[in-house]
């Protein structure tokens, strides 16, 4: 017998046999028992859910001699030649090729002639929607006035383009998608019947790629099985693209430990392994959104997945927030909305996924708000500074940070900016003393060391001020600047040449950090400040490349023998938005100073 496909050749043949459509069958089989046949059917639903299916076999139990129950018999005459599609009693007509309003008149005149005594003359109209207006108002004709024998089935995949009209004279079936566990247990009868060694776990990924349709299921059970062998996940996946259930497991688990340097990891794995971006950030959602199910439901009891995973869902709900799984599947759908119109689809899901992992953990702000107020409560009257002890580590922790990122980002370019033109035009200005100082400090490759810190933090106490008029200064400052670049320190061209090592370099220090540099373009080096352009969607990129430039700067320090102070900005249609930090939403006084002292952000 010549190869026949599976989808066909595992056709349901009785209401039975329908998989996943038991409100439908149920309801069309006492239909026929009670003899109460109406004149027009609307099966609607996705493809691939047994609309056709469905539709043939009502007509061969509506004209089967010798019907089992409510079931056709696949023996009589009727039964065969419709299964043959050679029934003159039972026409299939493809909607979308028929769809002029003279097919219709030709259905109409044919309507005409009586089926033979006994027997329903039965019009199956496939993908009815595709019909045109005036292929529809000819049609109505015939249903408002339908001879007594005649049978019309439409199926459709788009009720919402079917007129009014026509929807009021039908009885309406709707299909559903099939759970994936229901299309995985009849790929199991399939492979058994077809003696298809079948790993566990694989058909349920199979099905669930499906989604939801058993003809798509089927085609594709095809064509693993035809890959030779036996049907083991792994072999589902490299046929199917699809991305190890494992890995995505580990990888939201690499956000929620906060730890970007696995999720990098993970997501070079996931693309070395041939998976396809935008499949791979659909399966990650996919899986967010079981999770979402089971810390909502609270159990997997009433999720559709491989029964194996249960286990590994209640694992990963247990320590992982609702508000975290929304957030990521927030972030990955914008992000899958963008990657189809991104250049850089891999570096954009870099990017989002590093960024969830570096946002930590979200905490409600106002439970952090009454354990401030808590705080603050405990101490009566002048005992509040005391009593803000407790809650100071957090603060301890962060503020080395702030201290260390100040001078180098305000003090240290002042120096080097505002300095230079002072110097040369008036000498005897009582400043020389420090910048020699700072000079030789510099000179020495060494970072700012302890004992400098208090000054520099003494020197910015008002930079953000200041720096307006740094980057309005005349041209015959930044010009003297610009000498000074070629005096002692690397050319913009130099910088050029060596950024890929650079990049390299931070790369083996701190992977996240190299790839928002990546995203970069450089635009410029003067006065020692090496602008780096951004994106608008790179924001994210700009602020952590901003926030971390102290660890670039000191290997530029290395690389070029001279520290480089890197400026992001944004690069809107081409020209540069000096942007520093964009007006923070998070205004309100009390919010920001939560966020201050648990080191938070808003998202
Ligand atoms: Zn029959």
């Amino acid at each position: 017998m010549a190869y026949q496909v599976t989808a066909r050749k595992w056709r349901p043949r009785q209401f039975d046999e329908v998989v996943g459509q038991d409100h439908i069958t149920a309801t069309l089989k006492n239909a026929i028992d009670s003899g109460r046949v109406a004149q027009c059917y609307l099966l609607c639903g996705p493809r691939g859910v047994g609309k056709t299916t469905t539709a043939r076999i009502l007509a061969k139990a509506l004209n089967c001699s010798a019907r089992q129950g409510s079931n056709p018999c696949e023996e009589c005459d009727s039964c065969k030649s419709i299964a043959a599609s050679t029934s003159m009693n039972v026409l299939e007509i493809d909607g979308a090729s028929n769809n002029s309003v003279e097919d219709i008149r030709e259905l109409r005149e044919v309507v005409r002639y009586a089926a033979t005594e006994g027997t329903y003359k039965i019009y199956i109209i496939d993908e009815v929607h595709m019909l045109s207006t005036a292929a529809f108002n000819a049609l109505l004709k015939t249903l408002e006035e339908p001879p007594e024998h005649v049978v019309f089935i439409f199926a459709t995949t788009e009720v919402q383009s079917v007129p009014d009209t026509i929807l009021s004279r039908c009885q309406r079936f709707n299909f559903r998608r099939i759970p994936t566990g229901q299309i995985a247990d009849h790929l199991a009868v399939i492979a058994k019947a077809e003696q298809i060694e079948v790993e566990e776990g694989a058909l349920h990924l199979l099905a669930s790629r499906a989604d939801g349709a058993l003809r798509d299921a089927e085609s594709l059970l095809d064509q693993v099985a035809s890959f030779g062998g036996e049907v083991s996940k792994q072999v589902v996946g490299q046929v199917l693209g699809l991305v190890d259930r494992d890995l995505y497991f580990e990888l939201v688990g690499a956000i929620h430990d906060a730890s970007p340097e696995r999720v990098l990891d993970l997501v070079t794995r996931a693309i070395d392994e041939g998976a396809d971006v935008e499949e791979f950030v659909h399966g990650l959602v996919e899986l967010l959104r079981h999770l979402l199910f089971v810390k909502v439901q609270g159990g997997t009891d009433k999720l559709d997945v491989a029964a194996e995973d249960r286990s590994r869902y209640d694992e990963l709900a247990v320590d992982i927030a609702a508000e975290d799984v929304l957030r990521m599947m927030q972030s990955l759908l914008d992000l899958a909305a963008d990657l189809r119109r991104s250049v850089q689809p891999r570096f954009r899901v870099e990017i989002a996924l590093v960024h969830l992992a570096l946002m930590g953990r979200s905490v409600d702000v106002g439970q952090l708000l009454q354990r401030l107020q808590a705080l603050e409560g405990a101490a009566p009257g002048g005992q509040g500074r005391s009593a803000a002890g407790p809650a100071a580590p957090p603060a301890v922790v962060e503020r080395p940070r702030v201290e260390r990122q100040e001078p180098s980002i305000a003090q240290k370019p002042r120096v080097q900016q505002e300095r230079p033109p002072v110097a040369e035009k008036s000498p005897m200005q009582e400043e020389p003393p420090p910048i020699g100082e700072r000079a030789a400090a510099q000179k020495q490759a060494s970072p700012p060391s302890v004992a400098e810190r208090p000054a520099a933090v003494a020197h910015a106490a008002a930079p953000a001020t200041e720096r307006p008029a740094v980057a309005n200064q005349p041209p015959s400052a930044s010009g003297a600047a610009q000498s000074r670049d070629n005096a002692d320190g690397p050319s913009f061209e130099d910088v050029r040449q060596g950024w890929g090592d650079l990049v390299q370099a931070v790369r083996d220090a701190k992977p996240s950090l190299a790839l928002f540099l990546s995203g970069a373009t450089l635009l410029g080096l003067e006065a020692h400040v090496l602008k780096l352009g951004f994106s608008a969607d790179d924001r994210f990129a700009m602020a952590q490349v901003n926030k971390n430039r102290d660890s670039v700067e000191e290997i530029c320090l290395q690389k070029f023998g001279r520290r480089l102070r890197l400026e992001g900005v944004i690069q809107e249609g081409g020209e540069t938005v000096a942007k520093e930090k964009a007006p923070p939403p998070q205004s309100d006084p009390t919010v920001r100073s939560v966020l201050d002292t648990f080191d938070g952000e808003l998202v």
